[in-house]
């Protein structure tokens, strides 16, 4: 940190914090609204398919105090394949790296088996906890109580916190106990909120989504997708990206690429029309295919992708 840089941060708060902060709970509790809510534009990943998202920022959140970086934590609930062994062994270390987890519940649904194992999961991490029952705007105060004392035998001693993720209620609450367990620091991610670096960020996240929802099962998970070239056009209202679809094996890129380019082209397609929707602007989106059999392994590429 330079002197300069001190000072000024000095004069405006004083103390500046910033950390990591895992989100968990089952498909539909209402993670991604919580996120889109939080930081006021749509950065999650909203898909009908579970598990898009290995551990991934997919949000930040800067204010002159905090910056707070939100992860997805997939996998927590599941545990059938070898695949999905290995995305809860990383949400678990994931949970144990972080600075702190919120655990998102459905106010208006029963508490089901996979509350159960996300709370003896929980049991097992030092990291902070936060219970945040969410749908609050669906339900009556009489059936919130009982909800409310459930949570607390399931995962005695945490704090739990009613919100509507939906109409924004609690929010504030919930920011003020997440920034209080943030480290005093330096912001991870420097240029305010929506950086180039997170609009590139989200433009390879929306491809890979877009993979995962077009291609079978197999595809996704050997799938990384970084940006060659991110540029703004403005007098054109225009931004063009060349993006790179990594894959491991041979065979992966024939379906990747389809008939005659059918499937690149139809991931170009609606990667495009969703890029063009969230930046506001027309998008020119070029879609490569490579494959890297060790893009695992290739660190440059792992920084790329946050991991
Ligand atoms: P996720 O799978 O956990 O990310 O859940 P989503 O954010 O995709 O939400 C699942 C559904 O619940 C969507 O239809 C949301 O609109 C809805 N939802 C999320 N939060 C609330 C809330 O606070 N109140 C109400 N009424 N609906 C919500
Ligand atoms: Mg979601």
């Amino acid at each position: 940190m330079t002197e300069e840089k001190n000072q000024s941060k000095e004069k405006t708060s004083g103390i500046f914090r910033s950390g990591y902060i895992a989100i968990i709970g089952r498909p539909n509790v209402g993670k991604s609204t919580l996120l889109n809510q939080i930081l006021g534009e749509k950065v999650a990943i909203v898909s009908p398919k579970p598990q898009t998202t290995r551990n991934r920022i997919t949000g930040i959140r800067t204010t002159s105090t905090s910056q707070i970086i939100f992860l997805d934590t997939p996998g927590i609930h599941q545990g059938h394949s070898l695949m999905n062994r290995r995305m809860v062994d990383t949400a678990l270390h994931t949970l144990d790296e972080v600075d702190g987890v919120l655990w998102l519940l459905d106010a208006h649904d029963k508490i089901k088996q996979e509350e159960e194992r996300i709370a003896e999961t929980l049991r097992g991490v030092e990291t902070p906890v936060l219970i945040l029952i969410n749908k609050i705007d669906l339900v009556s105060k009489g059936k919130l109580l009982p909800l409310m004392e459930r949570c607390a035998q399931l995962l005695p001693g945490k704090e739990i916190v009613p919100v509507s993720a939906l109409k924004g209620e609690g929010l504030d609450i919930l920011l003020n106990i997440v920034e209080r367990w943030l480290p005093q620091g330096e912001p991870f991610f420097t240029g305010g909120e929506y950086t180039d670096q997170s609009e590139r960020f989200l433009a390879s996240e929306i491809v890979r989504e877009k993979v995962f929802l077009l291609t079978r099962e197999e595809i996704p998970y050997g799938v990384a997708v970084t940006i060659d070239e991110f540029s703004e056009k403005e007098e054109k209202n225009l931004i063009v990206i060349l993006a790179t679809i990594h894959t491991e094996r041979d065979s992966h890129k024939g379906i990747l690429i389809g008939k005659r380019g059918a499937m690149l082209k139809e991931i170009g397609k609606q990667a495009r029309e969703e890029l063009e929707a969230l930046f506001g602007c027309r998008i020119f989106l070029e879609l490569f295919v490579r494959v890297d059999p060790n893009w695992t392994q290739n660190p440059h590429l792992l920084i790329e992708m946050g991991l």
